[in-house]
């Protein structure tokens, strides 16, 4: 399956990309994962993209690009993937849409999660990220077992620079203005499904595998 996760920031693209990877049997391609693992080894590419996710800008397209046709390239995305965060406005779409016609493929479906933004601000001011695993928690919703340490590796949580409440702000206009007109978009190609994302993460990934015609229990 080759699907599109949308929607702001903090709506829960990148749990329920992950809680969806082993009952799609495809891989979470994140745009923001990648671009923080550039920054994290300080490639030229990450040194640049890092001038604009401080800010909670968008990267410039061609650095977006060139990581994910890299990412796409790799074998296990092969027989499908799950896109979180890429694409952010109507030229990535466009580009993507020729990069996989290219490979004789085309994407099957586009979810958009739908969040209020006051929610979206209290979701995000309370995340925790792993550093090593880049695992999720919320102080209050999620909190992890001991305190600033990750269930899963361990590794030391941290709140993301992009997470403090001011830039969460700013992310949110860069998304009603350039993300959000991606709904249009992929409306008219009639590839769009959109699902609350409001409520417990299993009740919002049960939607989405009904909407993407998958049976839970067989998955
Ligand atoms: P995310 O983890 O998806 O919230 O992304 C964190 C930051 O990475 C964003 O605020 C942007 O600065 C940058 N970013 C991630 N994906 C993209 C994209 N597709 N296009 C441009 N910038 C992106």
């Amino acid at each position: 399956m080759r699907l599109v996760l949308l929607g702001p920031p903090g709506a829960g693209k990148g749990t329920q990309a992950r809680m969806l990877e082993s009952k799609l049997h495809a891989p979470q391609v994140a745009s923001g994962d990648l671009l923080r693992a550039a920054v994290k080894n300080r490639t030229p590419l990450g040194v640049e993209a890092r001038r604009y996710m401080d800010k909670g800008a968008l990267v410039p397209d061609e650095l977006v690009l060139k990581l994910i046709e890299e990412r796409l390239n790799q074998p296990d995305a092969a027989g499908g993937f799950i896109l979180d965060g890429f694409p952010r406005n109507v030229a990535q779409a466009e580009t993507l849409a020729r990069m996989l016609e290219n490979r004789g493929e085309k994407l099957d479906r586009v979810v958009a999660l739908i969040v209020p933004d006051a929610e979206i601000v209290k979701r995000i001011s309370g995340r925790r990220t792993c550093r090593n695993c880049g695992a999720m928690y919320h102080l209050i919703y999620d909190p992890p077992r001991n305190v600033g340490v990750c269930n899963e590796c361990h590794g030391e949580l941290y709140q993301r620079e992009d997470d403090a409440e001011e830039t969460v702000r700013m992310r949110l206009k860069v998304y009603a203005e350039s993300t959000r007109p991606l709904l249009e978009h992929y409306g008219r190609l009639g590839l769009l499904s959109e699902i609350d994302g409001m409520g417990a993460t299993e009740e919002i990934e049960r939607r989405i595998l009904r909407a993407l015609g998958v049976n839970d229990a067989a998955a």
